[in-house]
């Protein structure tokens, strides 16, 4: 299973999209929320706080999951 490039959940097959840079950088996004966060809105993960990345960054996660 992919995972969301915005948020980092994993994505349902045959839900979310996939997109394609002209470059050829490929990236997924799980839902318009991520999409547009990030195309439109250009936030980064790293400063959005419902994101996997910000979690990791801020550590917040590691009180709650424990693996
Ligand atoms: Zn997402």
């Amino acid at each position: 299973m992919p995972k969301c490039t915005f948020c980092g959940n994993s994505i349902e097959r045959s839900t979310g999209k996939i997109f394609v840079y002209a470059s050829g950088k490929v990236i997924n996004f799980c839902s318009r929320k991520c999409e547009k966060n990030l195309l439109q809105l250009k936030r980064k993960p790293l400063r959005v706080r419902w994101t996997e990345d910000y979690r990791k960054a801020t550590k917040k996660d590691q009180k709650n999951v424990k693996k």
